[in-house]
């Protein structure tokens, strides 16, 4: 086919520009577009779990966001009222998490597309996906100023959100669906020392997270289900205070510290998408969607760059069918966050933990290498699947030593 640019991606942020990266890395003509400018905030609270950390290493981002101040985070605390499990979230590898700010960590995963060769365009709105005999084989859009614009590329990547023009365009096949379970607001604190930890504290229908950022601010986010949305959206303020209440020795913090920035909120729904077809792929939140309780998304989005960047350079040498390097793609996708899915979507319920999971939690409350191994998972480090493998459920019960 002859077209400008060999792959087009539409959405620059966490899912968007390390898929333009890694493919300009190799060498193929990249567009990438975003309606934004950066940088700039979106609506996301922004823990980056260790190994999303692995990723920004293994491209050689790392040291750039450690050079932006962002305070490194060694451990995470559950605390469930009677008692707390603390642990390391990572690996001997990859044992720090962060909590970039989404206007810094954005900005430079852009910038790092653009070092590597990808054409960005930002202020480029898409309007309208382009397709000949069902093949996507480009996209219409305009810049701020501009008139529109056509572009055409072997392959259409959308990495534009859960809202994603693409996946509508292509009425791509979503499965696995859940309603929005879990409604979440945020703000920015200061004077709120967090000493490199990320707290969660969970409570009866509720449930809030704390963790240190940038400008020495700790991100606070609060959760209550869904459908108390419309009860308590005229008095966020108090509804989210009064969550923060039921765990008496935070909310003593809280008081001495300010509040920074308006409070924000969101609901999202829970959903898979078949993540590719003729002439077009989706990355990130547009190819699934899952509640942020569990903070897996950037990490998501990241693994999502990786191996479809990987299945896109199979498909364009032709090393691979397209179907066949996409479907692989999509599976291994599947495989791997399937567990953490239902984990995710049980936990946004914010109903109590069922009491075979209350046990097991106090039967590894103080056995360090059970407490890393459940913090591990909460991170997304090791799998739902082998925490809750039932030799290791055994072995945990009988107070043995498990893990990593
Ligand atoms: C309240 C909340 C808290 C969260 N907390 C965390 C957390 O702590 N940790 C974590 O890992 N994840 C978290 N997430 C999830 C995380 O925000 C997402 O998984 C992540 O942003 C997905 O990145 P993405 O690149 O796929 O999509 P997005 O970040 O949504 O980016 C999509 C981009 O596409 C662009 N775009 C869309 N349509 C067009 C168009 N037509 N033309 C041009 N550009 C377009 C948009 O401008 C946007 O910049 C949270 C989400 C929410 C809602």
């Amino acid at each position: 086919m002859n077209t400008s640019h060999d792959v087009i991606v539409i959405g620059a942020r966490c899912a968007g520009s390390p898929t333009a990266m890694l493919l300009a890395r190799k060498g193929y003509r990249v567009l990438l577009v975003d309606r934004a400018t950066f940088p700039s905030d979106t609506i996301s609270t922004h823990v980056l779990h260790p190994l999303a950390v692995a990723s920004l290493a293994g491209w050689g981002l790392l040291d750039r966001l450690a050079a932006t101040g962002c305070p490194p985070i060694h451990s995470y605390d559950f605390d469930f009222g009677p008692f707390t499990i603390s642990g390391q979230p990572g690996t001997a590898d990859a044992p720090l998490a962060y909590c970039p700010r989404r206007t810094i960590l954005d900005k430079l995963l852009v910038d790092a597309a653009a070092e590597a060769g990808a054409e960005v365009r930002e202020g480029f709105v898409v309007d309208e996906i382009l397709s000949e005999d069902g093949r996507v084989t480009g996209v219409r859009g305009h810049s701020k100023a501009g008139g529109p614009v056509t572009e055409r590329a072997a392959v259409v990547v959308g990495a534009d959100g859960r809202h994603s023009l693409l996946a509508g365009a292509v009425q791509a096949e979503q499965y696995n669906e859940k309603p929005p379970l879990l409604c979440g607001y945020y703000s920015y604190w200061s004077d709120l020392p967090m000493d490199g930890r990320f707290e969660t504290s969970i409570r009866p229908l509720r449930g809030f997270a704390a963790a240190p950022t940038h400008g020495g601010l700790t991100l606070v986010i609060v959760g209550w289900p869904a459908a108390e949305f419309e009860e308590n959206k005229l008095h966020v303020e108090q509804s989210y205070l009064g969550a923060i209440d039921l765990a008496p020795a935070f909310a003593e913090r809280l008081r001495g510290a300010r509040r920074e920035a308006p409070f924000v909120g969101a609901m999202v729904p829970n959903f898979f998408r078949k993540p590719y077809g003729p002439g077009w792929a989706l990355v990130g939140d547009a190819g699934y969607n899952r509640d942020f309780i569990t903070a897996q998304g950037i990490l998501d989005a990241f693994r999502d760059a990786e191996t479809c960047a990987g299945a896109l350079d199979q498909a364009l040498t032709g090393a691979r069918p397209f179907d066949e390097a996409m479907n692989a793609y999509q599976r291994g996708r599947d495989q791997r966050v399937s567990a953490m899915y239902e984990l995710t979507c049980q936990l946004a319920t914010l109903d109590p933990p069922p009491p075979e999971l209350q046990q097991l939690l106090a039967a590894i409350h103080g056995n360090q290498a059970a407490m890393d191994a459940f913090v591990r998972m909460n991170a997304g480090t090791i799998s739902p699947a082998e925490f809750f493998a039932p030799e290791n459920v055994g072995a945990m019960m009988a107070g043995a030593r498990v893990g990593p």
